[in-house]
């Protein structure tokens, strides 16, 4: 496994070791100046949100669809304070969404493990559903889009849930190289990796009983980190245990995040397939920072990232870890 990067005019072009894709990391970029216009109050946006807001609990009911009796016979699931209902516009197939709390804005510090917990928990119910109903329906995917700057148009903290026929293209890539990889090598890349980044200690972040929390070496996000499974390879395969652990690596990086100033977030699961186990793959997820929502700002998002899938970064995967390892 090779940690490969060049220096070419100051950039650092990094390389995933998986992927071999290639980011570009110039950490002075982040000083740069940037003619964006004055931020809007982010309390201002709350406030004005909420008295329309379709998942507030005033509203939910009246102003969102309901799953066929067969997927679920109340219409709508619940745990906790999770509410999982059909996304009206959706992206892919059996695109759900499940609001994460009753409030209608919560700040990164302000989610609890039970809520995360609750949530993680109903939508593998979900996804089991559907797919007792529809065994095609095979591939995962948990995504949270946090403020609208993460490209989500709703401020009430949701997550998405996608139960599809086919892997995502990049999905696809991640298990046929981890593959290609086991083959090789005789071993799983992801542990590998782990054992690699654990010896290094500059981009490892935590560890608990079910998951490793590391900075990317080639992110393709702003403060990008990445949870990794023991062992499990979907979503599905989680436990309570693992979904506890899971929720509190996600509050402790919440916290951190609040406190480097993030205010919008993606976070992304790589699952492998709910009716295999696969033993040359190791369920995943990604964290990466987004704009501060508030007014004009500069997107993170350019060109290259948009048009020619290059990863242009301003933060260094051994400072975010460095930032990040004191939560
Ligand atoms: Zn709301």
């Amino acid at each position: 496994m090779e940690f490969r990067k060049i220096i070419r005019n100051g950039v650092e072009y990094r390389f995933d070791p998986l992927t071999g894709e290639q980011c570009r990391i110039n950490p002075d970029r982040a000083r740069r100046i940037k003619q964006s216009g004055d931020g809007v109050a982010l309390s201002e946006i709350v406030a004005r949100t909420r008295k329309t807001c379709p998942f507030c609990p005033e509203r939910v009911k009246e102003e969102t669809p309901v799953f066929p009796g067969e997927i679920c016979p109340e219409g709508r699931m619940k745990l906790g304070e999770t509410l999982i209902f059909p996304n009206l516009n959706p992206f892919g197939e059996n695109n759900a969404v499940g609001v994460i709390a009753r409030a209608h804005f919560l700040d990164l510090d302000e989610f609890s493990p039970g809520m995360l917990q609750d949530n993680l928990l109903a939508c593998k119910d979900y996804i089991l559903s559907v797919h007792r109903r529809d065994k095609e329906a095979v591939w995962p995917v948990w995504i949270w889009n946090y403020m609208p700057p993460s490209a989500g148009s709703i401020i009430h903290p949701h997550v998405q849930i996608l139960l599809e026929r086919e892997p995502l293209p990049f999905q696809a890539k991640l298990l046929q190289r981890s593959q290609e990889y086991s083959k090789r090598n005789r071993r799983n890349y992801w542990g590998k990796l782990l054992e690699q980044e654990r010896k290094l200690g500059e981009r490892f972040i935590y560890v608990n009983n079910s998951l490793s929390v590391l900075a990317s070496f080639a992110p393709r996000g702003f403060n990008e980190i990445q949870f990794i499974f023991n062992e499990r390879s979907s979503l599905i395969e989680l436990g309570e245990p693992q979904i506890a652990d899971f929720a509190d690596c996600l509050i402790k990086a919440f916290r951190g995040y609040k406190k480097l100033g993030i205010g919008s977030f993606n976070l992304l699961s790589f699952s492998g397939p709910v009716d295999d186990r696969l033993d040359y793959y190791r369920l995943n997820a990604k964290l990466i920072s987004r704009p501060y929502p508030g007014g004009i700002y500069t997107n993170d998002s350019g060109p290259f990232e948009k048009l020619c899938d290059t990863w242009v970064i301003d933060t260094l995967p051994e400072m975010v870890a460095e930032q990040l390892k004191p939560f």
